[in-house]
């Protein structure tokens, strides 16, 4: 097997800032909350959920930005400090241990379409969605959506940062 199929890279948009998934992310939401459509300009957000310690910063360095969040605890967003464009988020919930990955800055953003659409209470009206992909008006328990592999991943994820602590 070829290593590049083995990865998953991605970037900013003046290519300051390249990275890499190690492995696929545990599961990927569309977001189609009020702050994911203000933050994108757009009608959601396309994020891929993933350990911390899979996501290498090949070369460049982020700029984090702390930024309101619809729970009220924020989210601290990583930008490029050159063209400002945002490539992953932590958020409160999942610490720094879990990643959202901004899908659209992948190399190859098709290879990850959504697991789930969430938040549709708030979905712009010209948004047709799959009725093969699960889609919940708010949020819903991973416990019962991921796959078994994402679980167990989660779950030893959550076995190190008690350890650390
Ligand atoms: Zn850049
Ligand atoms: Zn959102």
């Amino acid at each position: 097997m070829s290593t590049e199929s083995a990865f998953y890279d991605g970037g900013c948009t003046c290519r300051f800032v390249r990275y890499r998934m190690t492995t696929k992310p545990l599961f990927v939401h569309c977001c189609h909350c009020r702050w994911c459509q203000r933050e994108t300009g757009a009608s959601f957000a396309l994020n891929a959920m993933i350990e911390a310690e899979r996501v290498q910063l090949l070369q460049g360095e982020v700029q984090v930005v702390n930024t309101p969040s619809n729970s009220g605890k924020g989210q601290k967003i990583s930008r490029c400090p050159k063209c400002q464009i945002a490539v992953w988020s932590n958020y409160a919930g999942g610490g720094d241990a879990v990643r959202f990955v901004r899908v659209g800055t992948l190399d190859n953003p098709g290879r990850f379409p959504p697991d789930i659409h969430i938040f549709t209470a708030s979905k712009q009206p010209w948004v047709v969605l799959s009725p093969n992909i699960p889609a919940v008006v708010e949020y819903y328990k991973a416990s019962d959506l991921w796959p078994k592999e994402s679980l167990e991943r989660r779950t030893a994820l959550m076995a190190r940062s008690l350890q650390q602590r």
